[in-house]
């Protein structure tokens, strides 16, 4: 026998398997078919029993930039024979930012670190 299936009237308790959504005093109700009677019937079926699987709040992934980030961007843009100019230039930064993030003065934003990582085909987080 699965008693999951029998649900309980809300007017008057009784168990069934045959409940109707109605109206009952301006809310909707969850009746047995005699408490029902007469009664008009609900639109909108409530679930009643819902499995409440919350879910985790995604954090946001805590980005670390490696330590020595300066000297693998430099290195990389070396490799690549790019000038920090250009290097500057191909991620919309000033000059005198890149060199700051180069000399690691300077943490790149999100943003431009995941261009340099793109264009040097390096890796600046853990
Ligand atoms: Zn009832």
């Amino acid at each position: 026998m699965n008693e999951g299936i029998f649900l309980e009237c809300e007017v008057c308790g009784r168990k069934t398997k045959d409940l109707k959504l109605v109206m009952i005093e301006g809310a909707a109700v969850y009746a047995c078919p005699s408490c029902a009677a007469g009664k008009l019937e609900a639109r909108q079926p409530i679930v009643r029993v819902r499995k409440v699987t919350k879910k985790p709040v995604q954090e946001e992934e805590d980005k670390l930039l490696i330590i020595d980030y300066g000297k693998v961007i430099q290195k990389a843009a070396q490799a690549k024979g790019l000038t920090v100019e250009e290097l500057a230039k191909r991620v919309g930064e000033s000059e005198s930012t890149m060199r700051k993030i180069i000399h690691e003065k300077l943490t790149p934003t999100e943003k431009t670190a995941a261009k340099l990582e793109k264009l040097l085909g390096i890796k600046l987080y853990e």
